[in-house]
């Protein structure tokens, strides 16, 4: 059991990051016997715990009372941990001495944590603010130059590996459905819904230049073949044929996603109402967000979506701003799909702080907003669906890839080739830590002239090759709900073996199971990790 010193201001933070950990822990109380107990920006009471972590940047009568020298005082850093690099967003310490886990600042290599050892007990001092940095993450989030580091695994990570690190045996719930790699929801913003929609405006227009210009530019460039060249010509001088009725809609062939994902399941996210551009974070309606479709219009193409398992989720205009527009958006969706639970991703990805409120208050499910337009990347830090701190239910599926962030040339502008490096690191650290990579490929992303349909098609080979399960957004979130249901009731050392006890309170069958992890103190000092995985769907108790 970890215990928990902290501020009270920082209870729902502590909370919130030990859903995500999902280890046996409490707020520290005086009396009981901790493993390890955690310090935040505390000093550490007398205690009996075999590992004391003192986080904090505030100055400590600890540090004195043992001869902990401080160097700096830095905000911004970016500290190393092991082949990892972590952003640390508020300020940061770095201590004289040699470094504890070779937890070094970037910038000197000075020591960010200080380990101090004591009548068998082994204290660490770390100079950044634990609480304070998750705070940041689930909240502001990163900014676009650290999306590729899933920041808040690697505090999970760094914590774990403190404890098991000093044989502490630990258990814990990890973000990874039984039987099952890591999760994948493929979801799918639909903004068009047909070129036809578009007549002689900046949509079709700029179809007509990317198309016929622009295709030549990127054969040039060497990122389009000359049969996708061939492809987008076709396209743009059958469009009025398309206008007229006499050529199909290339731009609404959702058949082709069926095609693609068959065996899996996925999301689309569809507009309520055609014509509005709600309104931005500074009250103006750009004229150019307001969709030429909306759900109501598309029926036999929902019904199909709904008969083949795909979730129908709302692709929102004023939602993200405005309880009473949230609420009539999320009624047009529940209308026609009859669900329960309603997701929601908004268009142009607008949100702000008070977001999650309002979409709770209209009785959201989840929300799918949090990632970023410009690049792909942990906007959250994380890997798995969270509670927005402000909110009692709802959950946040972050987004991380994204086709028009990979491919736009106002974004990252990268080649197919270039793009697959890109994303090779996000499934590397699926596997790693678990959670849910969230894919968004855009209702148009296949046709002409994007033509983007070879690389997903590989990646999601790729994916599958891993042992992904790939669930519905929706899907993806009750087991997220399912594993916070999970607590760890008790855990008891007889000997060589644990003993845990687990509840759980959601328990879907319909969903994978989830697993209990034990880290044993390795036989060896030198040994690898050592941990033994449990299937577990109901309450239960093992002996491992
Ligand atoms: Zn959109």
């Amino acid at each position: 059991m970890i215990g928990v010193l902290a501020d009270t201001a920082q209870s729902s933070v502590v909370a919130e990051f030990f859903e995500l950990f999902k280890t046996s822990w409490e707020f520290y109380r005086e009396g009981p016997h901790y493993d390890a107990l955690i310090c935040s920006n505390a000093e550490p009471p007398r205690s009996s715990a075999k590992l004391v972590l003192i986080y904090g940047v505030g100055p400590k009568l600890f540090d004195r009372e043992n001869g902990i020298e401080i160097r700096s005082l830095r905000s911004n850093s970016v500290i190393s941990y092991e082949d990892r690099q972590i952003p640390i967003y508020g300020n940061c310490l770095t201590f004289e001495g040699p470094a504890t886990h070779g937890l070094i600042d970037e910038s000197d290599q000075a020591s960010v944590a200080v380990e101090i050892a004591a009548d068998g007990q082994t204290f660490v001092r770390i100079g950044f603010d634990l609480f304070g940095e998750i705070r940041r993450l689930l909240t502001r989030g990163q900014p676009p130059a650290h999306a590729a580091i899933p920041a808040l695994e690697l505090h999970i990570a760094l914590l774990r590996d403190l404890i098991t690190g000093c044989a502490i045996p630990l258990v814990e719930i990890p973000p990874l459905p039984f039987g099952y790699s890591f999760i994948v929801c493929l979801t799918h913003d639909v903004d068009h819904w047909g070129i036809r929609n578009h007549k002689f405006d900046h949509t079709m227009f700029g179809f007509l230049y990317r198309a016929l210009i622009g295709s030549v530019i990127n054969f040039c460039r060497g990122r389009k073949s000359l049969r996708q060249v061939a492809v987008n010509w076709m396209a743009a001088f059958s469009l009025p044929f398309v206008h007229l009725g006499l050529a199909k809609d290339f731009w609404n062939d959702l058949d082709r996603y069926l095609e693609i994902e068959k065996g899996l399941t996925s999301t689309f996210f569809l507009i309520p109402s055609k014509g509005e551009p709600g309104q931005d974070a500074g009250g103006r309606q750009p004229s150019r967000r307001a969709a030429r479709y909306q759900i109501s219009e598309i029926m036999p193409q929902v019904n199909r979506l709904l008969s083949d398992g795909r979730e129908i989720g709302l692709h929102g205009i004023d939602a993200w701003r405005d309880t009473t527009k949230a609420r009539a958006e999320c009624e047009r969706i529940r209308q026609i799909t009859g669900a329960s639970e309603i997701g929601v991703r908004m268009h142009w990805l607008f949100f702000d702080e008070k977001s999650p409120t309002a979409l709770e208050k209209a009785g959201f499910s989840y929300d799918s907003t949090i990632g970023y337009n410009e690049t792909v990347g942990y906007r959250a830090g994380t890997t798995q669906a969270f509670r927005p701190l402000e909110v009692e239910r709802l959950l946040e599926l972050p987004m991380h890839v994204m086709d028009t962030a990979l491919f736009y040339p106002s974004y990252l502008d990268l080649s197919p080739k270039q793009a697959r490096a890109v994303v090779k690191p996000f499934i590397e650290n699926a596997t790693r830590f678990g959670g849910v990579l969230t894919v968004n490929w855009h209702d148009r992303s296949l046709a002409p002239e994007r033509l983007w349909d070879d690389f997903y098609v590989e990646l999601i080979e790729d994916l599958k090759s891993r042992g992904a399960w790939f669930p519905t957004a929706s899907q993806a979130v009750s087991w997220f709900r399912k594993r916070r249901s999970a607590v760890i009731e008790s855990v008891i050392c007889e000997g060589d073996s644990v003993r845990v006890k687990v509840s759980i309170d959601h328990p879907d069958a319909a969903l994978p199971g989830l697993r209990l992890r034990v880290h044993k103190p390795p036989a060896r000092s030198n040994a690898g990790p050592n941990f033994v995985d449990i299937e577990f769907n109901n309450s239960a108790e093992f002996v491992v």
